[in-house]
Formats: structure tokens, sequence, C-alpha cells
């Protein structure tokens, strides 16, 4: 095995800060992803320098975030109010902000990049020929997959975006892979080369997501004590499909309201974003349409100790998502003994253990939930037993594992970087997919 590891390495996240609370807007599982890494990474003694978007006048230019973690806020367009789709135009002022920040010091400052998201991947890709240094890159989500598998009334993503992360396929020296699903997407959707993709599983913290009393944590969020509580955490969006799981919970609270049951309670953590259903109105609209208002709590975004409480006080946590590239908020729960019933699909099949730690669910139809939902919530023993398990299950996840396969994964960049440092001339990657995706529009 090599034993090539970067002493120091940039990290660039153009459109999302580590620092930002996730849950709403732009901040969200890659949020989480990059902040636990780099800590994992700066403890290993690899420093770790993260560019990002200044979004707010009073960004600093660099902050020292943690011990070996520098934040860097470079300006790329205005501070507030610009759109994630408006972000393309920004790379050229983005770039040249980080390649300004590298020429100030030494040289060879930097052994590695590592860049998150398409619109990171573009900056990497410039920065990687400047400096001499490989890029690793992650999607964290990809267009052709999304588009694939659209929400009702979900806007597609822009070929501009599937044709800028193609490039970055192309181009990077390792991809980085959530789970096989994805490794098969890079291959059959963008024509990855199989033998640079590694497969890095994410992870949770499991020192702050463990299982704890129920009573106590509904105590503190103020949830009803004598309810069976489903909860849904996350982005408000089309994709996540939050609708999906009112809807589904609608016909049973009626229910079970109906027999004297026990009844039926949805909890719903996080802020909008994106466009649709994501007006902060939208599901309260749709919850009082449902005339289910009283059995719904809406939480803003939570930091992660009272996650932690949000997850403990309930019985099931549901992810009902069209599309996830790997699916946190589903290790998180498992790792507080919380069962989840997920739908089936990309990264959530490994993320929830079906049958064991809980139920993944084909399509969404509203009824198939209903009966999911149900099924699970109808026997208390069986549920509790999924949440001893579901602890067990979260507990292969950790940021120190997905880290050391980081660390795996950086070790082969280094390595086939150093045979090949000349960049390609004639027919490079780059040049076989951009005619590939010639031939693809000649078909259209
Ligand atoms: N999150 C949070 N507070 C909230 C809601 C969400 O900290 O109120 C975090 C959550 O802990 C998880 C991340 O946001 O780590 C969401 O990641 P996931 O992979 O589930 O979805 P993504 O945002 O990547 O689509």
């Amino acid at each position: 095995m090599s034993s090539s590891r970067p002493r120091r390495i940039a990290l660039i996240s153009v459109h999302t800060s580590p620092l930002a609370q996730p849950g709403t807007g732009d901040a969200g599982g890659m949020n989480v992803y990059v902040w636990q890494t780099a800590q994992c990474l700066a403890r290993r003694g690899v420093k770790v320098e993260i560019f990002t978007r200044a979004t707010s006048s009073a960004d600093a230019p660099t902050v020292a975030a943690a011990d070996g973690i520098t934040v860097r806020h470079i300006v790329a367009g205005p501070f507030e109010g610009l759109d994630k789709r408006d972000l393309p135009a920004q790379l050229c002022a983005f770039t040249a902000g980080v390649l300004r920040a590298e020429a100030m010091q030494r040289p060879g400052y930097y052994d590695l990049i590592h860049s998150h998201y398409w619109l990171s991947g573009q900056v990497g890709w410039l920065a990687r020929e400047r400096w001499g240094v490989p890029l690793v890159h992650t999607a964290h989500t990809l267009a052709a997959v999304k588009n694939a598998a659209l929400a009702k009334g979900d806007a597609a993503e822009p070929r501009l975006r599937v044709i800028g992360e193609q490039q970055v396929v192309a181009e990077a020296d390792r991809l980085v892979a959530n789970t096989d699903t994805e490794r098969n997407e890079l291959i059959t959707m963008y024509d990855a080369d199989p033998g640079r993709i590694d497969i890095v599983t994410p992870g949770a913290d499991l020192d702050c997501y463990t299982p704890g009393s129920r009573s106590d944590a509904r105590a503190e969020l103020g949830l009803p004590e004598e309810a069976s509580i489903v909860t849904f955490v996350g982005r408000i969006q089309p994709l996540k499909a939050p609708d999906v799981l009112l809807s589904a919970a609608a016909p049973l609270i009626e229910r079970q309201r109906a027999t004297g049951r026990r009844p039926v309670h949805v909890l719903i953590v996080g802020g909008p974003s994106g466009s649709g259903l994501d007006r902060p109105t939208a599901l309260i609209d749709l919850a009082a349409e449902l005339g289910i208002s009283d059995a719904v709590t809406f939480l803003p975004p939570q930091p992660a100790t009272r996650l932690a409480q949000v997850y403990r006080s309930s019985d099931l946590v549901a992810v009902p998502s069209y599309s996830e590239s790997f699916g946190l908020v589903a290790i998180e729960a498992q790792a507080c003994g919380v069962p989840v019933l997920a739908a089936h699909v990309g990264g959530l099949g490994v993320a929830v253990a079906d049958g064991r730690s809980g139920m993944l669910v084909d399509g969404h139809l509203i009824g198939d939930w209903t009966t999911a939902l149900e099924k699970m919530l109808s026997s208390p023993g069986q549920l509790n037993a999924m949440g001893r398990r579901a602890r067990e299950h979260a507990e292969q996840f950790s940021w120190e594992h997905t880290t050391d396969a980081l660390l795996a994964s950086y070790a082969r960049a280094m390595d086939s970087f150093a045979g090949n440092r000349v960049p390609a001339v004639g027919v490079t990657p780059l040049v076989r997919a951009t005619r590939r995706w010639g031939r693809r529009r000649a078909r259209m």
C-alpha cells in the first residue's frame, strides 16, 4: 500500500461554507461532510485550507476555524442574495481568488486539491493545472441522476451543469463516490473511468448521535409525551418529499383519532431551500389542507446536539426523498437508536438495512407510504428491536472510517499524478467526453 500522504490540502467548497448551519438554504449534508472530514484530517496532522465564497461583508478573508483548519473566504459576486444558479458566472472570480491566495504562499504549498460539488470541481480543475498537484473530486449529487427521478413540479437541473460535471469527471485524478450505486451512475451516465473511482462511505458523529431518553427529549422540545412521533429532518424541498410524508401520515392520524388509539404526530425539522415546495409556508398550508395542523410540529434548523434530541424523541424517522446520494440523516437517526423508513433510492439502500434497522419503500405512492408507516408503528416490539439494531448498523459509518478511505484515495491520486505530471495532449479523457457529448446532442 502507498504511504503518500498530503501535508496540506486545498479543500474547495464554492457554494456553501462548512461554518453555515445545515438544514436550510444551500447548507446540508455536504457542509457536514466537509467539516467532519476536515476535522478528522487535521487531527491526523494534515493541514486543511477550505476555500468558500464570502456571503457576508463581515466574512474575514481567513478564519482559523479549528486546530489545523483555515477557512478562506473568497470574494466572488455579491455577498448576499446570489442564487446558486447564478454561481457558474462567478467561477472565474472565485478561481482568481483561489490562485491569488496560493500565490502569496511559498511554492508547492498545497499537495492536493479536494473539490466538493461540480462548481468546486471546475475551480479545482484549473488549480490542478496551475499548481501541478492532483485533484480528487466528490460530486455529492449528480444532475443526470436527479433529473432521472424528479419530484412532481420540480425543475430539471440545467444541461450546463451536466456538461460541467462531465468535464470534472474527465479531468479529476480520482473520483470519490459515496456508494457502489453512485459509482455505477458515474460510469454509465458520465463515462467515468472505473479505475479512477474510490468508494468512500460517509459517516455520522457517533459521539454526538447516541441513544438517549425519549421522554427527556420530548420534554425538552415541548413534544407530546403520549404519541407516536414520525420525524422528517432536512431541507424543505421537493426532492426530499416532506409532502409525501404529510400526505401519507394524514389518513393514519385520522384513523387513530377516530378510534381513540395512540395519536400519531409528525415533526418536521429544517428550513426552506431551492424552488417550488420550498415556500416556508407550503408545508404548513398542506398540513391545514389535510386537516392535520394540530398533529404537526415545525421546528427551524437545529444544531447537532439539539438534533440528537430530535432523533431521540422520535419513534421513527422518515426519509422519503426522490433521490439521495447517501442520506446522512438516516445514519444519524439510527445512531440515536431510531429506525428509519426510507425511499429505496440511491445511497439509502446502504444507509438503511431493510427489515433490520428500518424499512425501504419502492416509489412514492401515498398509499404505499401510509401502509409502511402503519406497519412499523403498529408493532412497538418490532420497532424497539429495529432501534437496537439501528445503532449497531450505524456504528459501521464513522467519520474516522471515511477519513481512512479518503486518505487512501489521496495516496492513489498522488502516486498516479507523480507518474503523469505532464498534462496530457491529444485525445485526452476530456476530448473523449466532449466528443461523446456532441454525439448525444446530435441524437437529441
Ligand atoms: N441538519 C442539521 N440541522 C437540521 C437539519 C439538518 O444539522 O436542522 C444536518 C443533518 O444533521 C445532516 C445534514 O444536515 O447531517 C443533511 O444531510 P443529508 O445527507 O441527510 O441531506 P442533504 O442536505 O445532503 O441533501
